[in-house]
């Protein structure tokens, strides 16, 4: 049995590496699903692959009137959102003594200000309740070398998770912060293969994560299989924070 059967859901970044992986999962457990990005060709690209049951909202999450039209279109085709999986995230390598305002604004920006207003977008189209999946970061707690930006807003995503359950829960919603480690992604790509190397290293499965493996967590924590789980947060990092 499909496990999203009628469910309608928003990912933003569902063009490009784990929140496309979700946005597929999704569409094959049988929700309605949008996406988000700003790459319309990216975006096509998805729908293309996915098929039925996905639509493309192209935007910028960063700007309120993008997330304004985003959820108008969810309202005027679907009249409710049952699920939301605020994706979209930047990670720029810069240690202490190289970052810049600019760069901690656009990290900021995105990780942990465009998440908050998608949320606070999305709560009065979830009357029926329904459930948040924030995307957070291994990042957020154990601390990564070169990335105190990401590492810092990906700590607010994992705070947004517990106030937000004390919140919403009168009003049915769930809210759980899914946390990866190294997943390979299109967002890995810059990365060098020496550092790839350390860091598989420190993963005691032995190799990055794929981005099938985070969605199947997400739908675990957006399906009614995670019904009694809210506020918390699921690692999905082949240990590396664990151990
Ligand atoms: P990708 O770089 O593959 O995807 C990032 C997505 O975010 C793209 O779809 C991109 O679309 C979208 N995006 C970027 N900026 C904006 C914006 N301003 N407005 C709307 N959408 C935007 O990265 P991943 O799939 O790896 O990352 C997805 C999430 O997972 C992020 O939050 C990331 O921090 C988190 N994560 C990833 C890990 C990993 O190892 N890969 C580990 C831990 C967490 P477009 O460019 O078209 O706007």
């Amino acid at each position: 049995m499909q496990k999203l059967a009628g469910k309608t859901a928003v990912i933003t970044g569902g063009n490009s590496g784990i929140g496309l992986a979700i946005a597929q999962r999704f569409v094959l457990e049988g929700a309605y699903v949008f996406i988000m990005g700003r790459r319309q060709e990216e975006l096509n690209k998805a729908v293309s692959l996915i098929g039925h049951g996905i639509e493309a909202v192209q935007g910028d999450a960063t700007n309120s009137a993008d997330l304004e039209r985003l959820f108008a279109r969810v309202k005027s085709v679907r009249g409710k959102l049952d699920i939301l999986v605020p994706n979209s995230g930047i990670s720029e390598y810069a240690p202490l003594e190289t970052i810049s305002e600019a760069h901690f604004d656009r990290t900021f920006g995105l990780n942990a200000r465009a998440t908050l207003f998608t949320v606070q977008g999305a709560v009065p189209l979830m009357s029926e309740g329904g459930a948040i999946v924030l995307i957070g970061s291994i990042a957020g707690f154990i601390g990564s070398a070169g990335y105190t930006t990401y590492g810092a807003s990906k700590a607010a995503v994992r705070a947004y998770s517990r106030t937000w359950t004390r919140e919403l829960a009168s009003k049915g919603i769930r809210v759980n912060t899914l946390s990866p480690g190294p997943i390979d992604t299109p967002m890995f790509d810059a990365v060098s293969d020496e550092v790839r190397k350390t860091l598989t290293d420190l993963i005691p499965l032995g190799r990055l994560g794929k981005v099938d493996e985070v969605a199947a967590a997400a739908l675990f924590l957006a399906s009614d299989e995670s019904s009694f789980i809210a506020g918390s947060e699921l690692c999905i990092d082949g240990g590396m924070a664990q151990v």
